[in-house]
């Protein structure tokens, strides 16, 4: 037995009450003297009045989803049915611990895996592993299970090839796992280069990772004869799922020729997204991928639901416990609230929301790639003879009370600026962001000075980003 078996198994013995090697352990008297407060704990004396305006009033500066428009594109910020919320906080999930012998925890085991079925229907998959606790831990558990893949086949291989248009945790990702990267180029169409392809395309390929519709938006409309070039040579196809949002219903990574994908449930699946809160990455993966899955691998078996510990080749354990498990309670009950129909709608809506707004947009800001997109569509705020920058025109739209959308990336666009609505914006939301827009681009051309000192309507102006990660100042009763 290996030590959690172990654990386990003794858990199951004292029938999970009682735990006699924490028996006459917390008692001041065991601390050593060293650890000990030499003198009281310096709390700052405030009422309760004060501490809740206090808390209240810092809340009120923040923005947020639940407060105005957030079109941040790749990260999906759509809205939360707070619903999720309350059905998550319910003491059935919160007062469980996690290693209880499945006896106890069979309704938990039942959500684990009934979300786990779910995402591999919606993505066409035939295995399912909920640990990952984001996509960017999703992406490092795949790349691991395609290298476990390749060296059972006696097969080694030493790259992975990621587009040039990639989310910076897919080289992370990879670099990670050992592997070196080659950027595949893409077309001023936006889209995968396949010349480039074909050019990096060796047999020293372990995988190619891409995501579909990619970070421009646009759908990898070559997908099926890319699929069929990386696996001529023996290579994986990983799916980067980070933009599933758009083809919920429409079409499934599996089907399309991929081996493996993760899920973010923070952007498709209803989990509050952003401020370092808890998410969670899932990775589906086809049949030959699914004994490298991690452990524990949730079971059912006549109704009755456990966990495996003990399957081989798996690559192990990735995250404490089986994951983040209120996230994965959020998606559930997104998933079935919502059904198929209701999951087809959403990325119907993100998609249309996306194009209302390039169409209005892009005879004021040029536009990236003058196409139907997908769920999310990218302008340059590069205009030559121009003093005023993406950066200025962000900053401005915090004064109207906008979260600004992501900046900056993809790389491959000058000055990007990466619009995503999401499905949950109403139209009067959208048409007042396009009348917003306009009037920054009329006040570009006509008051520039404006911009280059914006926010100014904000509690604090333009911050030093850097510093304030590396300093942060949270001192109380500023
Ligand atoms: C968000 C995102 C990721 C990383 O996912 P996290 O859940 O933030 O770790 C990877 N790729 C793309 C395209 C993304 O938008």
């Amino acid at each position: 037995m290996n030590e959690r078996e172990d654990l386990i198994f003794n858990i199951n013995s004292q029938c999970g009450l009682t735990f006699p090697e924490f028996e006459n352990t917390g008692s001041q008297n065991d601390i050593p003297e060293k650890f000990l407060r030499k003198s009281a704990l310096e709390i700052n004396n405030a009422g309760e009045f004060d501490v809740v305006r206090h808390f209240t009033r810092l809340s009120r500066q923040n923005h947020s989803v639940d407060v105005g428009f957030y079109p941040l594109g790749s990260c999906t910020m759509k809205y939360n049915p707070k619903i999720n919320e309350t059905i998550c906080s319910m003491d059935e999930f919160t007062r469980v611990h996690p290693l209880l012998p499945a006896s106890f925890t069979q309704g938990n085991l039942e959500i684990m895996w009934e979300l786990g079925e779910a995402l591999k229907d919606i993505t066409g998959m035939d295995g399912v592993t909920l640990q990952p606790a984001a996509g960017a831990h999703g992406e490092f558990a795949g790349i691991l299970m395609i290298r476990a893949y390749h060296i059972d086949r006696g097969d080694k291989r030493a790259t992975i090839l990621i587009p040039d248009s990639a989310h910076g945790t897919n080289p992370s990702s990879v670099a990670m796992c050992g592997y070196s990267v080659k950027e595949i180029k893409s077309t001023k169409d936006g889209t995968i280069d396949m010349d480039d392809l074909k050019e990096k395309l060796t047999t020293d390929v372990a995988g190619l990772m891409i995501t579909n519709p990619n970070t421009l938006g646009l759908f990898e409309t070559d997908i099926l004869k890319i699929a069929e070039m990386v696996h001529s040579v023996g290579a994986l196809l990983y799916n980067d799922g980070a933009n599933l949002n758009a083809i919920l219903g429409k079409c499934r990574p599996g089907d399309i020729g991929f081996d493996i994908s993760h899920i973010n449930l923070h952007k498709t699946f209803s989990t509050p997204h952003g401020g370092g809160g808890p998410g969670s990455g899932p990775l589906t993966v086809k049949k030959h991928l699914v004994e490298y899955l991690p452990l524990p691998i949730i079971e059912k078996d006549k109704e009755k639901y456990s966990m495996r510990w003990d399957k081989e080749p798996s690559i192990g354990k990735v995250s404490s416990f089986y994951g983040n498990f209120g996230v994965l309670v959020r998606a559930l009950a997104y998933i079935k609230a919502l059904g198929a129909d209701g999951l087809k709608k959403v990325s119907e809506t993100a998609v249309l929301n996306a194009n209302y707004l390039k169409e209005h947009l892009k005879k004021y800001y040029k536009l990236a790639f003058d196409k139907t997109c997908m769920h999310e569509f990218v302008l340059s705020g590069f205009e030559k003879d121009s003093s005023v920058h993406t950066i200025d025109i962000a900053k401005r739209l915090l004064d109207y009370g906008y979260h600004a959308p992501t900046i900056y990336f993809p790389l491959i666009v000058k000055e990007a600026i990466m619009i995503e609505p999401t499905e949950t914006e109403s139209l009067k939301s959208m048409d007042e962001f396009i009348e917003i827009m306009i009037k920054i681009h009329e006040e570009r051309k006509n008051n520039p000075e404006l911009l280059h000192n914006a926010p100014c309507n904000t509690i604090v102006s333009r911050l030093d980003e850097v510093k304030a990660i590396k300093q942060p100042d949270v001192c109380w009763n500023k």
